[in-house]
């Protein structure tokens, strides 16, 4: 990056967010980060809090915000991403999405900073079209139990293109397909975290379903690059643009790879596929390959040794009792 800038991270206490206030930090930026701490948490940033050049703030973007200093780039980042935490509160998820991101859009404006959205491949819903290409709209239900994070993160996309046009603000709109690796929560919900903590304490692992559905993970390093990629992009290019790996795995063949890795007894048990649950996930990158030239680097079996070791080392203690009992 040729100069320091001051950057704002909301939802920078997150598990991408925490990641990229430590990029942006280590290139010599200075970073401010939002986060209301709801699914983020305070540890995430623990190491940065002492740095110089990293604030911290804890606040929803769901209520207005001033920053005196001047901002020259915002990441919004600021949402519940996995589906049990954003259906806790769906109308706090919609309000997120639509307030939210009026209100970090009218702080870009004030600040003229460029701003980049994190959306999703859940705007694609339950896609027809495989693999999903940015042209695709997407095949969401407006009111299935989803639909507070599809339609309100589609909504985000369309208010971030309406201040493009009405007031040029520089914007960038990155598709984050499924997306794994160290400081996701415990309790996070997701697959690749529940089937790593189950194998590792030795419960049997739960797929949804007949484990047929398939996603693409992406492991989180390769996922910051692109982020950064997009912001650092010609200013006539806002995207859409997909970001992620574009390897295609059932949910069983994920259950299977976990349980080898964590050399784990665990067995897998078939439980309720959740309602709207897409079959296929896999992200066309052609577009973000030609212009932002950017491919993920990290295979599946690398990115997941990495976070078994890290759920390993943060959560040690289960593993230890285990040991106990068996001396
Ligand atoms: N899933 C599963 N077991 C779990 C958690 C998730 O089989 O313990 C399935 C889920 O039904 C979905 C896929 O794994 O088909 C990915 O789910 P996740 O919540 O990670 O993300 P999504 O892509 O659905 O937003």
């Amino acid at each position: 990056m040729s100069k320091t800038k001051t950057i704002l991270v909301t939802g920078g206490a997150g598990f991408i967010g925490s990641h990229l206030c430590k990029r942006l930090l280590d290139s010599g930026n200075k970073v401010i980060c939002l986060d209301n701490l709801f699914t983020g948490s305070k540890k995430n940033i623990q190491h940065l809090l002492k740095k110089k050049n990293f604030k911290f703030f804890q606040h929803d973007i769901i209520e207005p915000f001033f920053i005196k200093e001047k901002i020259d780039q915002i990441y919004n980042l600021a949402c519940p991403a996995s589906p049990i935490h954003y259906q806790v509160n769906a109308i706090r998820t919609i309000k997120a999405n639509t307030i939210g991101v009026i209100n970090v859009l009218g702080f870009a404006k004030q600040h003229q900073a460029r701003i980049l959205q994190a959306s999703t491949s859940e705007v694609y819903g339950d896609p027809m079209e495989h693999p999903q290409k940015e042209s695709y709209r997407g095949n969401v239900s407006t009111i299935g139990p989803r639909a507070c994070y599809d339609e309100g993160k589609r909504v985000a996309e369309t208010l971030l293109f309406d201040y493009h046009r009405k007031w040029g603000l520089e914007i960038k709109v990155a598709r984050i397909f499924n997306t794994y690796g160290p400081r996701m929560a415990k309790n996070d919900g997701r697959v690749v975290s529940n089937f790593i903590v189950q194998a590792l304490s030795g419960r049997p692992l739960t797929i949804y379903g007949n484990g047929s559905q398939t996603r693409s993970f992406c492991y989180v390093v390769d996922m910051v690059d692109g982020l950064i990629k997009l912001m650092e992009s010609s200013s006539s290019f806002t995207g859409p643009v997909n970001l992620g790996n574009p390897g295609e795995f059932t949910i069983k063949e994920l259950a299977e790879k976990i349980i080898k890795l964590t050399g784990s007894k665990s067995k897998v048990v078939y439980e309720r596929l959740p309602e709207d649950d897409p079959k296929q996930r896999r992200p066309n990158i052609v577009l973000a390959k030609r212009v932002l030239k950017w491919e993920p680097k990290i295979k599946l079996e690398e990115g997941i040794e990495k976070t078994i070791e890290y759920f390993n080392l943060s959560f040690p203690r289960k593993r230890e009792s285990r040991k106990q009992i068996c001396f």
